[in-house]
């Protein structure tokens, strides 16, 4: 029996879970294979739509998709808590207590989180919304605020601008503030899109958002952001969107990578020195394949790298030629509040409608049931109900691309689960 362990069900561990599960399904028919998906959370979490969250225009549960229906018994709900691979063994703390899985193949998939630690006062004061439950505490301190005088969004890249640009249409002109962080938001994409980088600052403006350029915070209060610049800011509510750093797990320290924790992986996503560790999605450093120096952390880039080490764990299995991971990138997109974005599609740049359009039904064919995403994508377009979690039960044909190793999966339990774990 060969086991292979993917620790975290986001973006790319799913996606590498997908492709391993198809390309072994004889071997794991016949229990030659086994596959164990290990996450802490018990559903997938849709990041591009918390824009929309924010905003008011979708549930947050329209952001979640469960993962028990998908993975049935391979899942394994819990947090890794320690990997030691001279014995190949992953430690996760789940609901019944500790439980020891080995491994032949082992993938990391646990993605990012964000760094409070760099600003003093931000993880007891500054609101986030990368994790379903900071996203539904910030969407619940929103609800309550009816009318803030002031709400400051700390970050100058696309989920500042797109929180900025949500807050802003809820809350209307003259409330919202971004402190950048740099000389002004979204400088990191001027050189390559200026007609982006320009229709989003259009926006920002009619909105009524303030751009507080080149200065930074320096510390966060329950009421107020102190700035570099020595001057302070009043916030009813401060968002913390500001950059991105990896944990890594015990036992994993001594994986090549860089200092933020980010592990280095070869062209066939092997963590470089290693046959049987793998990683994907925002942990893994990985060399651009076209040239440039890294792969950006971002989901489209997850899901591909996911795909890429799926099969090339099955062809190791298989005792294949791996594959290399030459994907070279395909857009970005950025929500400018209802029916307003900024994509870029191979290069082309788009805004406004056109770009929406475009945002809204890529995130929503990306979404892990595709009944879902239709969903979403019919109730953004006005037509159709709200897509709230009680919709979120699939007929096992929605499921996108044969998720499912096995069809008599309980979906009944992941519902419910799901349920449970948003209340
Ligand atoms: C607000 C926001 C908006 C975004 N918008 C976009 C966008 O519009 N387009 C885009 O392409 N990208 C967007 N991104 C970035 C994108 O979401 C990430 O790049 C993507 O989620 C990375 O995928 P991943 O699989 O590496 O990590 P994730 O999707 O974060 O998944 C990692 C999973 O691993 C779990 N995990 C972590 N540690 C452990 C552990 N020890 N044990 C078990 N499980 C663990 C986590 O709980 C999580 O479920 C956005 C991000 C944010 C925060």
């Amino acid at each position: 029996m060969r086991r292979i362990v993917i620790l975290g069900g986001g973006f790319a561990g799913l996606h590498a879970f997908k492709v391993a599960a198809r390309g072994l399904r004889h071997q794991i028919a016949a229990g030659l294979v086994e596959i164990k998906l290990v996450s802490r959370d018990e559903y997938h979490t849709y990041h591009g739509w918390a824009g929309e969250v924010l905003s008011g225009e979708l549930d947050i549960s329209a952001t979640l998709s469960p993962l028990y229906p998908m993975l049935c018994e391979s899942f394994v709900l819990g947090e890794a808590m320690k990997v030691d691979l001279e014995l190949a063994s992953v430690e996760a703390q789940t609901p019944k207590g500790r439980t020891s899985l080995t491994f032949d193949h082992l993938v990391i998939a646990t993605g990012s989180r964000d760094p409070l630690e760099r600003v003093p006062g931000a993880t007891e004061h500054a609101y986030r919304v990368k994790y379903t439950k900071d996203l539904q505490a910030c969407r619940r301190r929103i609800d309550l605020l009816t009318e803030p005088k002031s709400v400051v969004i700390l970050g100058g890249g696309l989920a500042a601008v797109e929180s900025a640009a949500a807050l802003a249409e809820r809350y209307g002109p003259g409330v919202v503030s971004i402190v950048a962080g740099s000389s002004f938001p979204l400088s990191c994409l001027v050189n390559y899109f200026p007609r982006l980088v320009d229709h989003a600052h259009k926006v920002l403006n009619r909105q009524g958002v303030s751009v507080l350029p080149a200065v930074y915070a320096e510390r966060v209060e329950k009421d107020r952001v102190y700035l570099s610049d020595g001057s302070v800011l009043l916030s009813d509510l401060t968002v913390f969107t500001t950059g991105i750093t990896f944990d890594r797990i015990d036992g994993l320290e001594i994986l090549p990578g860089n200092a933020l924790g980010q592990l280095s992986v070869d062209a066939w996503q092997r963590v470089e020195g290693y046959d049987n560790v793998w990683a994907a999605g925002d942990i893994a450093l990985s060399r651009h394949p076209g040239g440039k120096s890294f792969c950006p952390s971002d989901a489209l880039w997850a899901m591909r790298q996911g795909d890429v080490l799926g099969e090339n764990i099955a062809r190791s299995i298989k005792s294949r030629r791996l594959r290399r991971f030459t994907f070279k990138g395909m857009g970005q997109a950025a929500g400018m509040g209802r029916r307003e974005s900024i994509s870029q599609l191979y290069g082309l740049q788009f805004t406004g409608r056109i770009a929406w359009l475009l945002r809204v039904s890529f995130f929503a064919w990306h979404m892990p049931y595709r009944g879902h995403g239709l969903r979403v994508f019919s109730y953004l377009l006005g037509v159709g109900q709200s897509p709230r979690c009680g919709d979120l039960r699939p007929p096992a044909s929605e499921i996108n691309d044969d998720l499912t190793q096995k069809s008599d999966c309980n979906r009944g339990d992941g519902e419910r689960t799901h349920r449970q774990a948003i209340r």
